[in-house]
């Protein structure tokens, strides 16, 4: 038989496989050689696994094409796209672990801004956000239980309708439902704002395409954003969600774990922890983050 008419099969597969990472194996950058030789070892695999059609490959190209044209300031859909099958997590799994005890990090989502306004502790950062009034204090410690004194709580999060600043007609001279409060000598934190709400993820574009067409869930359950910066620990980016919110069990980017889940308890009008004379129902969540230092 003819060699050129056989069947392409595993000799074909392999060889092609083997002549791609020679030619990868010669990148200089050696982490960028691992990465790609890894990378290319798995994908040819997984092709080779699943015998993918060049109709289904096409198809692959195209989604990825529509999340090209919606990605741009603002929006990144193919980071939305790894949130959604957990690769997010497992990023932050794989190159932060973290001991038992302390916080674990979690994907920072699209809607973290860097520069958001400084407020003195215990201020309010809801700045006109519409919800149930929340009271927000606890500690940033190390695992040895030592106040991180430096640190500065950058939090950020939705209002009642599940909507950010930056998605509702956004003015960065006067951003809402963000804030930055700097801890106390004994890594102590406090803020009020209002309770978060769930929201869908964007389904508008690639990844509702994929979402629809496979697990339907597209909710983020109730929760909220921290990035806690500091100079003399390890600095966590992590969310603290709403225990009992809708969606809690099934988060479209799979940011929910055990120990991010929190008790936000409701209190009848009256004095809040801070002394302060509440005339409506109010919620309060007191939450110590514990954070590594040199990675322990
Ligand atoms: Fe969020």
């Amino acid at each position: 038989m003819d060699a050129s008419l056989r069947p392409a099969g595993p000799d074909t597969q392999t060889a092609i496989r083997k002549e791609v990472l020679a030619r990868f194996g010669t990148t200089e950058d050696p982490r960028l050689r691992e990465i790609m030789l890894s990378l290319i070892g798995h994908l040819h695999a997984f092709v080779g696994e699943t015998k993918i059609t060049w109709a289904e490959w096409e198809r692959a190209m195209a989604f990825f094409a529509t999340a090209a044209g919606v990605t741009g300031p603002g929006r990144n859909e193919f980071i939305a796209l790894s949130d959604s099958i957990g690769l997010s997590m497992q990023v932050l799994a794989a190159s932060q672990p973290k001991p038992a005890g302390a916080t674990i990090p979690t994907l920072i989502g699209p809607f973290f801004i860097d520069d958001a306004p400084v407020f003195p502790a215990g201020a309010d950062i809801a700045n006109g956000a519409s919800g149930e009034p929340l009271y927000v204090s606890g500690r940033v410690l190390d695992t040895l239980g030592r106040p991180v004194a430096d640190a500065v709580i950058n939090v950020w999060q939705s209002d009642d309708r599940g909507l950010y600043d930056v998605q509702d007609n956004f003015d960065p001279a006067s951003m809402w439902g963000r804030g930055r409060i700097a801890c106390d000598p004994e890594g102590r934190y406090a803020f009020w704002s209002v309770m978060p709400t769930a929201y869908p993820a964007p389904m508008d574009a690639a990844l509702g395409e994929l979402i629809h067409a496979t697990t339907k869930r597209w909710w983020r359950p109730a929760h909220l954003h921290f990035a806690i910066q500091t100079r003399t620990a390890d600095p966590l980016v992590t969310h603290i969600f709403v225990r009992g919110s809708d969606h809690i069990d099934e988060d479209v980017a799979f940011g929910v774990r055990p120990a991010l889940v929190a008790d936000f308890l409701a209190h009848s009008p009256g004095p809040a922890p801070d002394g302060k004379r509440m005339d409506r129902p109010f919620r309060t969540l007191d939450y110590d983050f514990v954070l590594t230092r040199g990675g322990e």
